[in-house]
């Protein structure tokens, strides 16, 4: 016989976790069926173990999706500062790290085991290593197969995350069962992910190791945060950040010098004529950086023997180095998804599918991909709350 719930949330990550807790403390029988053995996995190991579990300044202009204004309600219903009082009313000790960063002081585990209690509260059932291996809409409800159990339901939330850290069991589950269901998807790509670098570039992976505080651009997107050089190419969070925005074939430019502004190297030549590019940009940045551009520059002389021009066009290049990645790490390495569930098949308001009444889509599996700092997360506690409270 199978077993009737009110709603069957599919994975138990931050998402499923936060709208599972939230419909059941209204009085849903919830199931959730988690594929891995135990809950909130990518919790875990976010955030260094310590799991940047929100952002303060968290707003829809630090989210990418085919539509911008998407996020914007379930944002504005559910806030940074929501999350951080459910947060203290457990006792969980945080701090501020740069940028509006909100960590956890102890572990991770501490918002995994508050979401929990959140779900045990509402009589929440959660089932783990339970292997979904079909789904059918009859007559007004889902059946799911799982285990060699049918469950069924009026209401499916699909929480089941994006492709990104395979290894940890991640897949485009969440696309395949939105496509039976005639839901459209934005071509996924890996996000907050490192860049490789080929070509004449490689010379880089020299450096590798090395990090600088530079400003990352790609189109109209712009990250002043530090720059790391790797064995592959490039990484750190202004190159993660400017990662989500970049497309194959198009060129990034840094910044390598941030605070220097007008004329510098001309007042340098000035100053001290006897300067090499080399002495310079030494005194700016780390050596090993400052002697792979200064040779990349070709400005060979003195500074007082190099013409004006040449300085210039030196200056010029330091602002807008220009590097035209061969690809990124993939998703074995992408913090998260761009793309996924087309949002223009949700309802904004509950995320419930306008084709398919009844079918929900939370969190990652959806196209809303956040900035780097607890973005993230940040969406997924709200597109939880959303659609929990309209179960
Ligand atoms: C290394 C790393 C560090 C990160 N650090 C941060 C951070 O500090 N701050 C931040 O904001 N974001 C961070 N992120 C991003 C953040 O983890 C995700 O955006 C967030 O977890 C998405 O939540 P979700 O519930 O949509 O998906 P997930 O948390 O991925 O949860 C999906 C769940 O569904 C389960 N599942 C998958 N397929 C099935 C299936 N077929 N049946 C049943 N269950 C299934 C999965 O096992 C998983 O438990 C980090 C990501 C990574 C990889």
């Amino acid at each position: 016989m199978p077993e009737n719930y009110d709603a069957i949330i599919l994975g138990a990550g931050a998402a499923g976790l936060m709208c599972a807790a939230r419909a059941g403390q209204q009085g849903k029988r919830v199931l959730v069926l988690e594929k891995a053995e135990k809950p909130g996995k990518k919790i875990l190991i976010s955030g260094g173990g310590r799991c940047n579990f929100t952002n303060i300044g968290a707003g829809p202009a630090n989210y990418l999706s085919s539509n911008p204004h998407f996020a914007k309600s379930a944002l504005a219903r559910y806030t940074p500062r929501d999350f951080l009082e459910l947060v203290e009313s457990y006792g969980i000790g945080w701090h501020e790290k740069t940028l509006g960063q909100l960590f956890c002081d102890g572990s991770s585990k501490q918002i995994v085991e508050m979401l929990l209690e959140e779900c045990a509260k509402g009589d929440v059932e959660l089932r783990c290593n339970a292997d979904v291996t079909a789904i059918e809409l009859e007559e007004g409800r889902f059946a799911v197969m799982t285990s060699g159990q049918i469950v069924t339901a009026p209401s499916l939330v699909i929480a089941t995350g994006g492709p990104s850290i395979p290894k940890m069991g991640a897949t485009g589950f969440a696309y395949d069962l939105a496509r039976q269901f005639g839901l459209k998807v934005v071509e996924p790509r890996p996000a907050l992910v490192p860049l490789t670098l080929g070509g004449e570039e490689v010379l880089f992976r020299e450096i590798s190791g090395v990090s600088a505080p530079v400003v990352a651009n790609a189109g109209k997107a712009s990250f002043p945060e530090a720059a790391l050089f790797t064995h592959r190419g490039l990484s750190g969070p202004s190159i993660l950040q400017i990662s989500s925005y970049w497309k194959p074939g198009e060129a990034i430019a840094i910044d390598f010098l941030p605070d220097a502004g007008g004329d510098w190297l001309l007042g340098a030549k000035r100053d001290n004529p006897r300067a090499t590019m080399r002495s310079v940009l030494r005194d700016a940045m780390p050596d090993r950086l400052a002697d792979i551009l200064a040779e990349k520059l070709g400005v060979e002389t003195e500074l007082g023997n190099a013409s004006d021009k040449a300085l210039r066009r030196a200056q010029e290049q330091l602002k807008r180095w220009s590097f035209r990645p061969s690809g990124t790490e993939g998703f074995a390495k992408a913090e998260v998804t761009v793309g996924g569930i087309a949002t223009t098949e949700l309802s904004s308001k509950t995320m419930e599918a306008k084709k398919t009444p009844g079918l929900y889509a939370i969190g990652e599996a959806v196209d809303v991909t956040g900035w780097l700092g607890g973005y993230n997360f940040q969406w997924a506690w709200a597109s939880g709350v959303a659609a929990g409270e309209a179960l």
